[in-house]
Parts: structure tokens; sequence; C-alpha cells
């Protein structure tokens, strides 16, 4: 008898055979916990800083602000010239204070002195009356009662104490650190060394710009998407181009430059079909951790080492390696930085504008565009066509829509999570 119905082989965009594969929270939690951060560092300029992981513990020899200072151009005064509710008071104009030109005498009672932003307060004032709240007469000042003794003022060292632990190793800089590190007076610091990357792509298919394309030639893009995803972080790329589908030229292009470098990542050549060696040479040389996650797209993504160096092979759809490159290659290089403590890469919950197909058991990560709506309510949709290969779906969107392992499809004005691209190509 004939059979009618020929049962599915476990394939890799079948999303019904998950079996085998880790959830996006366990191969994560595998890849951090498989290698450490680089040991090496370096002395650098703090102004050449932005971008680079703090090796070194900062602590402040000064108080920022140095000296306690007016925080508006206006009239300090003491407090005690401060009028009853209800009246107002003249008060002379004896002095005055710039920022770097402080006013050197102590100032007495009933008497004020004008004060601009940033001058030191001087010697026996003790408030600062915002020059829009005062009249001005001549060599006077009328004021009324609606002060507070203290206000306007910024005490010396309210920002950063002397003495004080200011950052930590593992302080990954943004500008607001290496603004800091510069108000300390401090020129040069430790960071750790950046991390040497090797990338190549795979695929007998695959020809680089500038090269004839023969009928069945496609031309690279993941190289491209890859080094410049990588180009956003201070790391040393190489760019070992493409590779063909043979196991004894992939095996070549990993044995020579494993030594040298502390993490590849391939694209292409993981899946289960006949040209796809990746995972077998990766066997061959080093360790396969894991190699199918549940996500869609890019369930192909093989995880390893080469005697230390971190192995990431993934996929060859070109959204697939955006996508596997910002969930797990992402975590893994913040790691390997030595980045310690930074905020997470926010969420946030938007409204589904559209209805989205999805089926249970495998976390999916659509691209969307993100929009806030005129009463600050985020609403979502996605780009369109979500095909793994559609590479305009991610240039069109400024987010990806994350559809739960265990979800379902998302049906009109349901709310969903999105994680807006801003937060992750900036570390
Ligand atoms: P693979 O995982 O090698 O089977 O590749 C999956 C799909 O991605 C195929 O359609 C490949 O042609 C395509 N692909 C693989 N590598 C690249 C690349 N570097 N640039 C563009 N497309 C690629
Ligand atoms: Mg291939």
């Amino acid at each position: 008898m004939n059979e009618t119905f020929i049962p599915s082989q476990p394939a890799c965009d079948d999303p019904e055979s998950i079996y085998g594969s880790l959830t996006v929270d366990g191969a994560i939690g595998q890849i951090l916990y498989s290698f450490d951060a680089v040991s090496g560092y370096e002395q650098i300029p703090t102004i050449n800083s932005i971008g680079r992981v703090l090796d070194q513990i900062i602590v402040s020899g000064l108080n920022v602000p140095a000296h306690t200072n007016a925080a508006v151009d206006g009239y300090a005064l003491n407090s005690e010239s401060l009028p009853a509710p209800g009246v107002t008071v003249k008060i002379p104009i004896t002095g005055r204070a710039l920022a770097g030109t402080p006013y050197d005498q102590i100032l007495g009672p009933r008497e004020c002195i004008r004060i601009m932003t940033g001058a030191e307060i001087p010697e026996g004032a003790d408030t600062v009356i915002m020059q829009e709240h005062v009249q001005l007469d001549g060599e006077f000042i009328h004021i009324d009662a609606r002060h507070r003794i203290g206000q306007n003022i910024r005490i010396a060292g309210e920002d950063i104490k002397e003495g004080s632990v200011v950052l930590e190793p593992g302080k990954f800089f943004t500008p607001a650190d290496v603004g800091i590190v510069g108000s300390l007076g401090i020129s040069e610091i430790k960071v750790k060394r950046k991390p040497r990357i090797a990338i190549f792509s795979t695929g007998d298919e695959i020809y680089d710009i500038g090269d004839a394309l023969p009928s069945g030639g496609i031309y690279d893009s993941n190289r491209f998407t890859l080094s410049s995803a990588l180009k956003r972080f201070e790391v040393d790329i190489i760019d070992l181009g493409i590779v063909p589908d043979e196991e004894a030229s992939l095996q070549n292009a990993l044995n020579n430059i494993a030594a040298d470098v502390d993490m590849i990542i391939t694209s292409g050549g993981v899946s289960v079909g006949e040209a796809d060696y990746v995972k077998d040479v990766l066997a061959n040389l080093g360790t396969v951790e894991f190699w199918k996650v549940a996500i869609k797209p890019g369930r192909p993504l093989a995880f390893g080492n080469l005697n230390g160096t971190i192995f990431f092979g993934l996929p060859g759809n070109p959204v697939a390696v955006l996508v596997t490159f910002y969930q797990f290659v992402l975590p893994a290089l913040r790691k390997l930085m030595g980045i310690n403590n930074a905020p997470p890469v926010p969420k946030f919950r938007a409204r589904a504008i559209e209805r989205i197909r999805k089926l249970p058991g495998r976390t999916e990560f659509q691209r969307g565009i993100l929009e806030q709506e005129e009463n600050g309510e985020l609403s979502v949709r996605t780009t369109g066509k979500q095909g793994a290969g559609i590479l305009t779906s991610m240039s069109l969107a400024n987010c990806f829509i994350i559809l739960p392992h265990d979800s379902t499809s998302v049906e009109l004005d349901d709310y969903v999570i999105v994680q807006p691209f801003a937060g992750l190509m900036s570390l």
C-alpha cells in the first residue's frame, strides 16, 4: 500500500522541529558562562577613551565642583537680608564676582554682590537671587519675600567628593565618563585592550564586490553588515573575506587565525544542507557547545571555541546574521570587553497596530517600526515581509518586535515587547 503522507524530517526552517534547540535565554546563559573578559590593558589619553572599558579604579583628588558657586546669574547675599513675608527690601550692590574672578572680601549683612553662574560664593553669602527676580534700581536691588535660604547655590563636592571612588573597573565609557575623568584633571587612564575579532563569509555562491557575478552567484552582504555592526564598538576587526564550502578551506581559515584573535564570527554553512561544514569543522578543531537555538530567524547558530578562541557560526541569511549578532554576539562582546554593570538594553511594551502571525515553540525577532502616538502610547507595526533573506526589513525598522517562545499570533491592539535598535547599537 502506498503512503499518502510523508512525515517531515527535522529541518532548520521547520518551526515544529524544535527538538534539540536551546531557548534564547538558555543559549545566552551558555555563551556567557563559557569565557572570561580579555585580560590585557593599555594606557590611553582620557580624551580618546569613549567606548573603551575602564581597567582601574578612579578616585577623585578634588571636589567637583571645586568651590561653592552660583547656579544662576543674579545677586549673592546673606539670607539674613531676606525680607519677612509681604515685605520688600532695598539692598545695595557692593561688588561683583565672575566665574574665575572671585569677590575677595567678606560680604556683610544688608549688602549684596552681582554674581555670575559658576562664580565662587563669597564668605558671608549663602543665597543667590536670580536676576529675573529682582528689581534693579541704580546701585540697589529690590527683592520680595519669595526666596529660600541657600537657593541657587551649588555646594563644593556635591557632584564628586574628594577621596571618593568615582568609577570602577568594568565601566563602559560614555561621553559623561570621559568628561568626569577630565573634570578630575586625570589625563591618562588604563583601559582593557580592544578584543580582536576575525570575520569571514562562507559559501560557494558568495562573491566579493568587484567580481563578475556568474549565474547563481550572489554578492556577499554578511561581511558588510557584520563588520559595520562591529565598527560601532571599540574592537579590532580582521576581515578574512570569503571561504568556499569545503572542509579543508574552512579548516585552514580557522587554523590560521584562531590563535591570533579572541573571537571568530562566520556566516553561512551552519544548517544541515550538503555543503554545510562549519559545525563539523568546529567539532574537529575545537568544541561545539550548541548549534541550534529556538529562534526565528536564525535557528542554526553554532557556538563553541577553538582552544579558547570564541567561535560564532552565524546563519547565512542576511537578516538572521543581524538578529543573531544583536541577540547573542553582542552580550558576548560586552563580556569579552570586560563591561560590568552596564544598564540593560531597554525594552518597552507597545500596542500592535496590525496582526502578526506567530507559531509557539520559538522566539521570533520581527522587524518593527516603533512610534509614539499623540497620547504618549507606543505603537508598533512590522516592516512588512519578514523573510530571513529580506535585508530591507532591517533597514526600514527601528526596533525588534520580540515574540516570546510560547506565544502564538498577536491580534490587533495586543501588547508586544519591543527592543529599540538605538539601545542595541550603542552597547
Ligand atoms: P546557508 O546558511 O549557507 O545555507 O545560507 C543561507 C542563505 O543565506 C542562502 O540563501 C545563502 O545564499 C545566503 N547567504 C549565505 N551567505 C551569505 C552572504 N555572505 N551574503 C549574502 N547572502 C548569504
Ligand atoms: Mg551556504
